[in-house]
């Protein structure tokens, strides 16, 4: 027993030794957006929209996601047909942002080979369009709002001019996991020579969720949903086709969205946390008529 229990203090040691973060980029207060509480986003978000917002499919692949029915104990591992997503959204006064960033033409200059590997062996990753693709038929974005630092969701903006801002939330990509030694490279080339911008959330009324008023006119929300990672961020946006909730991983799938399963992919810092967001997110959802819940990588509606 004491042999055991060595080995596995060692072998913690060694992982914990091993332990890295995803930004070691600095990161500064945003100049976008300001606190605002629950009640007053559900009553902006009953007026009509101005803001255009479009959902592109950057990438088909599949990763093995954890998951259970809520209630029960025994976890299973299921492929979930996933998909990579990017989101323009264009304000009439202030211009065009993204939420996430998509991928680039090419993600391989950007990743170590066992990632690269994972890529195109495992996950089967197939791109359909490009960030650069889609900037070079339309327009560069003036900031991407991210919802989190992993690759799938910032990689996109690498190849872009380096005066593209980005914004994350609080304290994103700072923790340590052992996992991120292998994922990090591709989230920190996409930082590099960029201005990070982090969310200054004010602390939530009880029960409430966290929000900022990013243009300061209702139109776009960023929400802080922790567990994924400790920054994540849904965005609420007050479209001209209705309001649209993009949840980033704090919900991946549409079972996770629905409450049919509850998920997790194994290296949450913080999982009875994501579970507290993911019910906040339809809680909030439940109260907002009309609105289009859009999870991390599949969408609810074919
Ligand atoms: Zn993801």
């Amino acid at each position: 027993m004491l042999k055991r229990n060595v080995i596995a203090i060692c072998a913690a040691l060694a992982l914990s030794a091993c332990a890295s973060r995803l930004n070691t980029h600095p990161v500064a207060p945003s100049n976008l957006g300001a606190p605002i509480a629950e009640a007053a986003v559900i009553e902006s978000i009953s007026r009509p929209g101005v803001v255009s917002f479009e959902k592109i499919v950057a990438a088909d692949w599949h990763f093995p996601n954890t998951t259970r029915p809520p209630g029960t104990s025994e976890w299973r591992i299921r492929e979930l047909d996933a998909q990579i997503y990017f989101y323009p959204i264009r304000h009439p006064r202030f211009g065009l942002y993204f939420i996430d960033a998509g991928m680039p033409d090419d993600y391989a200059p950007y990743m170590g080979p066992i990632v690269r590997g994972v890529m195109h062996d495992d996950y089967g990753y197939q791109l359909r369009a490009s960030t650069e693709q889609w900037v070079r038929e339309h327009e560069a974005p003036r900031g991407v709002f991210v919802t989190h630092l992993h690759y799938d969701h910032v990689l996109g903006v690498a190849p872009l001019s380096h005066d593209i801002p980005i914004y994350i939330g609080p304290r994103d990509g700072s923790h340590e996991n052992f996992f991120y030694t292998f994922i990090r490279q591709p989230t920190r080339e996409a930082l590099e020579r960029r201005t990070v911008y982090e969310w200054q959330f004010a602390p939530p009324q009880q029960n409430e969720l966290a929000i900022i008023d990013v243009f300061g006119d209702g139109s776009v929300y960023a929400i802080h949903a922790p567990g994924h990672t400790p920054g994540s961020i849904a965005y609420l946006v007050n479209s001209t086709d209705g309001p649209q909730l993009v949840t980033g991983d704090a919900v991946h799938s549409r079972e996770a969205w629905t409450g049919e399963l509850e998920e997790a992919t194994g290296f949450e810092p913080d999982l009875p946390q994501i579970f507290a967001s993911q019910s906040a997110l339809r809680r909030l959802a439940a109260r907002i008529p009309g609105l289009t819940a859009h999870p991390g990588h599949q969408s609810l509606a074919p």
